[in-house]
């Protein structure tokens, strides 16, 4: 039963959100947790690679357009855990440079005005709640931590492990990948009988039918409902605007629309976190007289500043098969900083990051259709090349540019990306094809894009970021350090809209970690 007024009305229960609500109702006030979509159903699709990948069957129904006229279906997924139902969990934190300014070959990517430091204890934090199961020590680019994985790692299969020798042979250092993966290992290795997480191929990209996958629901909403009776969770409800006091600077209402009724709900605080993308369209649609460009817009850097990785998915094709059940246990990050901090990187610039997905199967690889090179077969042997695929995530950095941005146009949703850093990226490429030619894998990498979105690369919006950037000066930026929109005293954002930068290892960690921090701040107010 909905109340009249909330001590905290969260909107979105994704990481940002879901974080923000497990860690307000354990102060016993009212919070609400209002969520556009509901649950996921758990079901045979989940594991399907057809439904899920090439029909698209739980990826939001919305169309929007670029700023060619493409018109594309954005990879969102409006569930009770937003997109962590359907993520990767691969849970890293930014390294410590990454919080400094970089220089790419585009530009600089900019300093964060709240350093590593500040946000460790939270990292630690977040990695005990979605219990990341990882390995300090390993991996070079490592930033300190106060403390080590409360989970031993995933252990590699035997294909990946003579990989990571391999590697190790060529002097570089691959490491256990840090994954929110529900996994009870046996002495072998093996997932123990009661195991949430089994060793199997259906991970990135697919809802867990196990509940094996640590999201969002899994890890915060579900719990925290079971424990706290004064938080609500409310679904299948879009806040439709966020409505303000005639002075602008307190949120008074939050309109939302359920089962086609409008209802203003209303809370002394109140927290956005949509996603980046989303988040940013809801302070421009609820511009007012107060805020006629959109809320806590003087900057005009609402909706900009967009960033999203430069991702790609890519198949080497090893000579001999891939019997690996359960891949992404490994990560490499080598070149991730430039040749001063990463030694095997040559260039003066940071290239990015690798790590291993989920195996690919023949159904994924005949949606795509088949690279070039094996065209001239005459039975297309899609089964052939999932079985000797062993497959590789890249991600390098792209930048902060105010011209790639989200906003409404022409009565839609609009979406100007200009990459930026495309170079690097296709280094990254070309170092990986290099090291695989040397640890015994075929050279040729091709790539698949149905992980990335249907329609890639601008439907790709998985790793979305950047888009209500927090700074001191709100001649710049749309929120204070502590997250807090510049101007309106109860409304704060804990999606990844608040990144300056986003480096180049999956944000979700830092999103979780920041959630807590504001969490914090907001506990603060109210002790
Ligand atoms: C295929 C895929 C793989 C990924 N793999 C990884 C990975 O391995 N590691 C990693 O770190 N990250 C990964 N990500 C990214 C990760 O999912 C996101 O970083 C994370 O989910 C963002 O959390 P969030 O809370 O900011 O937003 P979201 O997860 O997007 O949640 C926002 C929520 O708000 C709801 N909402 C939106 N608008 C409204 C509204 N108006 N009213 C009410 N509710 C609303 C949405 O329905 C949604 O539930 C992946 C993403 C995808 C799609």
């Amino acid at each position: 039963m909905l109340q009249e007024r909330y001590d905290a009305v969260i909107i979105g229960s994704g990481p940002g959100g879901a974080t923000m609500a497990w860690k307000l109702a354990q102060s016993g006030r009212r919070i609400l947790l209002i969520e556009r979509g509901g649950y996921l159903k758990r079901e045979r699709a989940n594991w399907d690679t057809r439904a899920v990948f090439a029909e698209g069957r739980y990826q939001a129904d919305e169309t929007w357009s670029s700023s060619s006229g493409e018109r594309f279906h954005p990879g969102l997924h409006y569930f009770v855990g937003g997109n962590s139902k359907v993520y990767g969990a691969a849970l890293f934190r930014l390294r410590e440079a990454d919080f400094g300014g970089i220089r790419h070959p585009d530009g600089l990517s900019p300093e964060w005005p709240v350093k590593y430091d500040s946000f460790e204890p939270y990292y630690l934090a977040a990695e005990r709640l979605f219990q990341v199961r990882g390995q300090r020590g390993e991996d070079p680019t490592e930033p300190p931590a106060s403390g080590p994985y409360a989970h031993p790692p995933i252990r590699h299969e035997p294909r990946i492990q003579e990989l990571s020798d391999g590697l190790a042979r060529e002097g570089l250092r691959p490491f256990h990948l840090p994954l929110g993966g529900l996994m009870d290992q046996d002495e072998n290795g093996e997932a123990t009988p009661t195991s949430a997480l089994l060793r199997c191929d259906p991970f990135d990209g697919y809802p867990s039918l196990t509940n094996g996958k640590a999201d969002a629901q899994v890890m915060l909403v579900d719990p925290a409902l079971r424990d706290h009776p004064n938080l609500t969770l409310l679904r299948n409800a879009t806040v439709e605007r966020l409505l303000t006091d005639a002075a602008g600077g307190e949120v008074t209402g939050v309109e939302t629309v359920i089962e086609g009724r409008r209802h203003v709900i209303r809370g002394d605080i109140v927290v956005v976190a949509c996603g980046a993308l989303s988040s940013a369209l809801l302070f421009l649609r609820s511009a007012n007289d107060a805020h006629p460009d959109g809320l806590a817009n003087r900057s005009g850097q609402v909706g900009r500043n967009y960033m999203r990785h430069n991702n790609a998915t890519v198949l080497a094709i090893s000579r001999r098969p891939n019997p690996t059940e359960f891949q992404k246990t490994l990560g490499l990050n080598d070149f991730y900083h430039a040749h001063d901090r990463s030694p095997a990187n040559p260039h003066d610039f940071p290239l990015g990051h690798i790590q291993m997905v989920g195996k690919s199967d023949g159904v994924q690889i005949e949606a795509e259709g088949l690279p070039g090179f094996l065209q001239w077969l005459p039975e297309k042997p899609f089964g052939w090349i999932a079985e000797h695929s062993i497959d590789f995530w890249l991600t390098s950095e792209d930048l902060p540019r105010p011209e790639n941005r989200v906003f409404y146009h022409d009565g839609g949703v609009r979406l100007d990306v200009t990459p930026t850093n495309m170079a690097a990226h296709a280094l990254l490429r070309e170092t990986l094809r290099r090291i695989l030619d040397k640890v015994d894998i075929h050279p040729h990498l091709f790539d698949r894009t149905l992980y990335l979105g249907k329609d890639t690369p601008i439907s790709g919006t998985a790793h979305q970021s950047g888009t209500l950037v927090f700074g001191e000066d709100p001649a710049k930026s749309v929120l204070d350090l502590d997250c807090r929109a510049h101007g309106i005293g109860n409304l704060y954002v804990t999606d990844a809209s608040f990144f300056p930068s986003i480096g180049a290892v999956n944000p979700t960690l830092t999103i979780i970690a920041n959630a807590l921090r504001v969490a914090d701040r907001i506990r603060e107010r109210w002790d």
